[in-house]
Order: C-alpha cells, then structure tokens, then sequence
C-alpha cells in the first residue's frame, strides 16, 4: 500500500473508501496529446461507499459460492476431490509463477516438465508425452490427429472411428472435429462393450480404431478391456484411452498394459487442480514409441546439454497451443505426484474405488442402481422406483437444501433419471455417511411429502428455475 494514503475518518460512515485511492505515482502526462478532448472522461464517479460495506459485499456474495472446500461435492465424471493448499503456495513462488516462456534461463522450468513427462509414462506405462493441451477434450482432438496423421503418413484410408454409447460426451464431439464418422456401440447390460458387435464393426474395413473411457461413465471396469484392444490391433485400428478419471486407476492399472496407443489425462481432475470453473486445465497425450514422431511441437528433449526444446519434426501434427500449454497446473501436478510417491497414488486408486462402493451399498437399500456391481469411483443411481413421481431433478435440487452439492443427473443417457455420484478418495466417512442420511431422508421425503421435493430448493439464494421459460424466452442481456 502507499504511504501516502490518509486515512479519514467520517463521522458515522466508517472509513471512507475516497481516501485509499493512492497519489499518482508516475510524471504527469498531456493528455490532450494522446486523447481528442472529446474522449476524455471528466470525472469518475468512485462509489462513496465506507469499506465495511464493501467487505461484507463481497463476503456475502463468497459464500453463496459452493465448493469442494465447503463441503462434500460427488460430481460424478468430474472428480470435483479435494486439492492440497500447498501446492497452490508452491505454484505461486516466483520462479515459477514470473517466468515467461522466452527467457533464456528457466532456472530448472523444463526439467520441471521433461520429468513430469516421464512421471506420467510411469503412471500410464506410455513411451512419450506432450504436456501442452489446455483441458481434457482439447486433449481428445490432439489425440486423434495424431491417430489420423498416422494413418495418412501410411496412406491407408480410415475414416470412421467406434465410440460406444457409455462414453463421454466429448468423445463423439472430438471424433467429429478431428474428421472422423462416429459408430455408436451398445454397451450390454453389463455396461461393457459387446465383442461380436466390436468385431462386426471393425469389419467395416475404413474404422481408425476405438475410443474408450475404462472405467466407463458408468463407473464400471471393462473386464474384456485387452480383448477389446487385442481385436482393434488385429484390424490395424489404434486404440484411444480417455483418461480423465483415472483416479481409480492410480497405481493399479495402466493404459498402456490394457492395451492402449494412446491416452489423456486430465490434470484437472486427477492431479491437484480444481476442476470446474472455467479453468486452466490441462489435458496431456500419452502415446506409444510408434506415434511419437507425430506429437505436436515443440517437444522436449534431454541431451548431455541439459532438456532442450525441439522444433521442426517431418511428422508432427504442428503446434496446438502457445508455449508449453497451462504451466502452473504441471507445476501442482508435479509437486502432487512426488508428494504422493507410487505408494500414496495407489493409496489414492483405492480409496476412491472404497468411497464409491461404500456409498454405492448403502444407497441401494432405497435408490435402484441399474448397473449394481462392483464399481470403480463412482456409479450411476436412477429414480426408477421413486414413489409419487418424483423425479431426478427434484432428488438434487432438495440435496441442494441440504447444503450439499447434488451429483451430476441425467447422464449417462444409458441410464434414464440418472444420479451420478462420485464421492472421490478425499471424504472421510463421515461425509460420505452424511451424504447416506440426506439421501435417505429425501427417500422418507418422497414417500411421505412429496409436494416438498417438487418445489425444492427452499434455502438457496437462487430458487428453482423455469427451465422452460429460460429456453424459450432467455433474456440473453440486461
Ligand atoms: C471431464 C471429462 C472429459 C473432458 O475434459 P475437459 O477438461 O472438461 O475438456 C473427457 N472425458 C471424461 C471421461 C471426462 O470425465
């Protein structure tokens, strides 16, 4: 703060917020030089508002905010879990946080990220990585480039690409953007990938290859996961592995030994950055030896002169992002990975695995769960069987009153009513009980007073909404 500030007190309206605007500390200029009269503004008007007034402005507005440092928040298919504080301290210290991306020294910055590269080889068993793509489905189209750009370097002509009806929306999304014709699997009652309808579809002769996401968004393990990869190969397709959850994964299964070519993860989910919010994210591409000539540039390399930056490659799909993609989210991701070591991020696969499956035998005994078997980090409730035709909607808009997050609804679409919950390994049991009493209290709800869930939320600043009205008339300005 400036130390020309004075402070003067006003009778009766505390500090006036006026006298903490600081003395211009640069040499006058002219003005009129730079700006037309006509365009220069006369005066501001500042608000003369006292600072309490303000403190507890914007207080208020915080805590109508809901995060997970505010309570339990089991957004399934988006890991919403509990990030450690201090590596957003150590992504804050200056050299990290003021380097910029042409200064010739980098003091260490990529090394940083050459051994995170390799770190996630480890976690994923793949031979090369870029670390550069800004979020999860940003991942998913360099991804596929490169699966595309492979194919064209061969000239072999693959147009079309399996996407099964259990995946992320993103998935059918990117397959699109990178050019691809999309054929939907079926998933069976299982939630797994029937093999005779993989085989037919492989048949077809011009199919790139699979894109899958193991667990599926229905929480449930492939178990036929290397016979799935075994007969891609053999039709000469590549496989793709969406690995945005792969917390339950942590030290227990790799992509690469299911079977797979090539993976993202989403650092934002899995390696201590907040997902939600708008970002950054990060959503780095895995690939094996075979496919890494065609990684974007630059790419890092380590030669007796230390890690240098490689530019120019024959085959690379070109540049995706500025610089080295978001560095601050690698930075926590790397700090997260050597805390943890092999041992703690094993420790993490479980307990998210634990977390769900407790949650998921309790909650059967009044929610149907229409794939009910052993699941990875989380599972898919439906409100079939909800007496007095309530629905799913109204299930998380009363969880809301609760003062806890409701689950991601009505996705998967495989699961009509959907409640997709995923209590992460960072709740104790006594959230996720908390979590079992709500639920079932919304249960008792239903059954006995039904007309409370249907106008539910009561307790929250903003009450339900017309979504009608909002898609027929939205007011789309002030
Ligand atoms: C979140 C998620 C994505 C997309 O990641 P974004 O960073 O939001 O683009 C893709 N696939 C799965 C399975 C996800 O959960």
């Amino acid at each position: 703060m400036n130390s020309n500030i004075q402070l003067i007190f006003e009778k009766g309206t505390g500090i006036n917020l006026q006298n903490y605007v600081p003395e211009m500390d640069i040499d006058e200029i002219n003005l009129d030089k730079i700006l037309p009269k006509a365009f220069q503004r006369i005066d501001l008007p500042i608000p003369n508002i006292p600072e309490v007034e303000i403190v507890r402005h914007f207080i208020n507005l915080s805590n109508r905010n809901y995060g997970v440092d505010t309570g339990i928040y089991p957004l399934g298919s988006c890991t919403m879990k509990y990030n450690p504080k201090i590596n957003e301290h150590i992504v804050r210290l200056p050299n990290f946080a003021q380097i910029h991306p042409l200064q010739e020294e980098n003091d260490g910055c990529l090394e940083l990220l050459y051994h995170l590269s390799k770190l996630l080889g480890e976690i994923t068993g793949m031979d090369g990585f870029t670390l550069q793509p800004a979020a999860g489905a940003h991942g998913e189209l360099v991804g596929l480039l490169i699966m595309k750009k492979y194919f064209e370097t061969k000239r072999i002509k693959k147009q079309k690409l399996i996407v099964p009806d259990s995946a992320h929306g993103t998935n059918p999304a990117s397959a699109r953007m990178a050019g691809f014709s999309i054929i939907e699997i079926q998933s069976n009652k299982n939630g797994e990938v029937p093999l005779d309808q993989l085989e037919f579809a492989m048949d077809e002769g011009d199919v790139a290859g699979i894109m899958l996401t193991n667990p599926n968004t229905l929480g449930v393990f492939d178990r036929q996961i290397k016979e799935i990869t075994r007969i891609v190969h053999e039709k000469e397709g590549l496989c793709y592995y969406d690995g945005a959850n792969l917390n339950p994964m942590l030290g227990i299964c790799r992509p690469r030994d299911m079977g797979f070519d090539i993976v993202h993860l989403n650092l934002h989910k899995t390696f201590s950055t907040p997902h939600g919010g708008g970002g950054p994210g990060s959503g780095p591409i895995g690939v094996v030896n075979e496919l890494i000539p065609f990684l974007p540039e630059p790419c890092l390399i380590s030669t007796k002169h230390g890690i240098i930056c490689q530019e120019n490659k024959e085959n690379s799909i070109g540049r995706i992002k500025a610089f080295w993609g978001n560095f601050g989210v690698l930075v926590k991701a790397y700090a997260y990975i050597l805390a943890l070591g092999a041992e703690g991020l094993k420790k993490v696969g479980q307990i998210a695995s634990l977390n769900a499956n407790y949650l998921r035998v309790l909650l059967q005994k009044n929610y149907s769960v229409p794939y009910n078997r052993i699941c990875q980090h989380e599972f898919v409730l439906s409100d079939r069987g909800i007496p007095n035709e309530v629905t799913t909607e109204d299930i998380a808009k009363r969880i809301l009153d609760y003062g806890i997050y409701a689950p991601t609804i009505y996705f998967p679409l495989v699961v009509p009513g959907a409640l997709m919950i995923e209590p992460t390994e960072t709740e104790s049991k006594q959230s996720l009980d908390y979590f079992v009493k709500i639920m079932n209290k919304i249960f008792e709800e239903a059954n006995n007073n039904p007309e409370i869930l249907k106008n539910a939320p009561y307790n929250t600043p903003v009450k339900r909404l017309d979504a009608v009205q909002a898609a027929r008339n939205p007011i789309l300005h002030d």
